[in-house]
């Protein structure tokens, strides 16, 4: 099958750990950015196309998401996207004759917009385990736990404390 070519070396050695090159990939992929670099036209067909569900697969590692996307036209074969983090931002290719063109189209914007509404279904999930076994961690233990992580991460620290605030002032 002819592949979209390589937009520059993107196989070079692996850039640290998994974790942050999948979060680089997280950070970058956001549906502005998406929207942006696509075009609200081709945007807007790439989620028609996930919203079909047309993409077939997406896999997630090593600062790259890969996937295939079944094509609306009996017989031809499947489109298969790439989409990978570099130094300037995000590479791409696609099977399509649009990828073979290096444009951004609808099959990267929709195998990307699968793996963000995957990830979010996830941390979903997380947070329902969460939402189940919070209650049973005795209050002292909560806030011993809590104060760890406030310490940390100053972020979460305020927002903690707005969150007491809140709540007091509503009490
Ligand atoms: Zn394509």
């Amino acid at each position: 099958m002819q592949r979209g070519s390589e937009h520059g070396s993107a196989r070079g050695p692996a850039r640290g750990p998994d974790r942050p090159v999948e979060r680089g990939i997280a950070n970058i992929l956001h549906r502005g950015t998406l929207a942006v670099m696509a075009g609200s036209r081709t945007f807007e067909r790439g989620e028609r196309c996930m919203a079909e569900g047309r993409v077939a697969q997406v896999t997630a590692g090593r600062g790259e998401l890969r996937g295939v996307v079944r094509p609306t036209e009996a017989g031809r074969a499947a489109y298969e996207v790439r989409v990978w983090v570099r130094a300037e931002g995000l590479a791409y290719e696609c099977s399509c004759p649009m990828g073979l063109e290096r444009r951004f189209c609808k099959h990267t914007v929709a195998i990307a917009l699968a793996h963000l509404e995957r990830e979010r279904a996830e941390a979903e999930r997380g947070l329902d385990v969460l939402r189940q076994a919070l209650p049973a961690v005795p209050p002292p233990a909560l806030v011993d736990g809590l104060l760890v992580l406030a310490r940390r991460d100053p972020e979460l620290a305020d927002e903690l404390r707005r969150l007491c605030l809140d709540t007091l002032a509503r009490t």
